[in-house]
């Protein structure tokens, strides 16, 4: 299509809308919306709520999962949400190298965590970690974070965004270890942000293999990132027949 989207256009096709939910097909413009995204920090904006709101409507969805603790003063609850896979699917589909199909530009958005009742230390530590992260500075978010999990804070969240932290600072082997720690800790609102991402950590190690067991297993979930690891699993795989 080619055409240079304003966001009056993006809101009156209700575009960010279709994309989180994984509807926007090529054919209906994905790419020209992707185009705008890069470059509009509003949409972006646009986008992080829409997958706040899509994170706190899955469990009601899911029926089965534990009930989410809602943070005071009626604020919500929201989760990792991940606009840098925009860019990655994208770029991930013309480029031969596996440093590129393991590229992230945009980190991952932190949009609060879930807190529990009785905080400790480690919950104040998190968030002068995470003020660093919205910043921008990775070194002292990953410094951070270590601390506030040393000091006790939810692992899940901590570690996640330790993994994210890292990816930004290039440290891809740190990163996938980090993320397979949370991983490991099973089902978490984190699960498949946390695959999503050591696999693009493996991919900046060269190993396609290994990332492209992380990718099927969130593209069989029913994650926010499904449809972005199905795509980027594709491109792995068409790497891998070259
Ligand atoms: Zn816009």
């Amino acid at each position: 299509m080619n055409e240079t989207l304003t966001c009056a256009l993006v809101e009156e096709r209700a575009l960010v809308e279709r994309y989180v939910a994984d509807t926007l097909t090529d054919a209906h413009g994905r790419a020209d919306f992707e185009a705008h995204v890069i470059a509009c920090p509003r949409c972006q904006d646009e986008i992080r709520l829409a997958m706040a709101v899509r994170a706190d409507l899955a469990p009601l969805a899911a029926g089965t999962r534990r009930a989410r603790r809602v943070l005071p003063l009626g604020l919500g609850i929201a989760l990792a949400a991940s606009i840098a896979a925009i860019i990655l699917s994208r770029a991930a589909g013309t480029s031969t190298r596996w440093q590129d199909l393991g590229a992230v530009p945009v980190a991952p958005i932190y949009l609060g965590v879930e807190v529990r009742g009785t905080p400790v230390r480690g919950d104040s530590l998190l968030a002068l970690a995470m003020k660093a992260y919205d910043d921008r500075r990775y070194d002292a978010a990953s410094a951070g974070l270590t601390g506030a999990l040393a000091a006790g804070t939810d692992s899940a969240p901590a570690e996640f965004f330790l993994g994210a932290a890292l990816l930004m600072l290039d440290r891809p082997e740190a990163a996938a270890e980090t993320f397979g720690r949370v991983i490991a800790l099973g089902d978490t609102p984190y699960l498949g942000e946390a695959r999503f991402y050591r696999a693009k950590a493996l991919l900046r190690q060269g190993n396609g293999a290994a990332a492209l067991s992380e990718l099927h297993a969130v593209a069989s979930s029913s994650s926010a990132v499904s449809g972005w690891a199905r795509a980027l699993a594709d491109s792995v795989e068409s790497r891998m027949r070259r």
